[in-house]
């Protein structure tokens, strides 16, 4: 990838993988995924939509050797809760990765895939997932925040 292609697909990439949740501004609480209600605070609560950090890491996970309908296709397959930056915990599944390579603590990303076909309707969802962080995207955002540091101080 050339050094200018690069901003322009790290753009995009923010905007695609948004990963939206529910935040009470009543007792400060985020949820995943959204809600219309607070649990906490019921009708008294303010439910405000918030965007959640795309990054966090794997604070538990599980691996599925026996599909359920539809996933078939994905055996077997690790689903995960993730923590996030923010301390939120979601579940999730986890791609781009073999089962024997996930552990506890493994750095992820959001991203979003094909959940599955729904047979001869041709229904395809689309839903988050994660998978393991790219570090090489990690050094460039550094390296941007870098430069924006210096340019500012030019
Ligand atoms: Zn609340």
């Amino acid at each position: 990838m050339s050094i200018l292609g690069v901003p322009f697909h790290w753009r995009k990439r923010r905007e695609r993988y948004r990963l939206i949740g529910s935040r009470c501004e009543i007792c400060g609480k985020t949820f995943f995924p959204r809600r219309e209600v607070c649990p906490n605070c019921r009708r008294r609560g303010r439910i405000v939509d918030v965007e959640l950090p795309g990054r966090g890491k794997v604070y538990s996970y599980t691996v599925i050797r026996v599909p359920s309908e539809g996933f078939e296709y994905y055996t077997p397959y690790i689903i995960a809760i993730v923590e996030l930056e923010n301390d939120v915990r979601v579940m999730s599944q986890i791609v781009d990765c073999n089962p024997e390579d996930v552990y506890i603590g493994m750095p992820v990303e959001v991203c979003f895939r094909k959940i599955f076909s729904q047979g001869d309707k041709g229904i395809i969802s689309y839903g988050f997932k994660f998978r393991p962080l790219d570090e090489s995207w990690v050094r460039y955002y550094e390296e941007e925040a870098k430069a924006r540091v210096s340019e500012a101080n030019v």
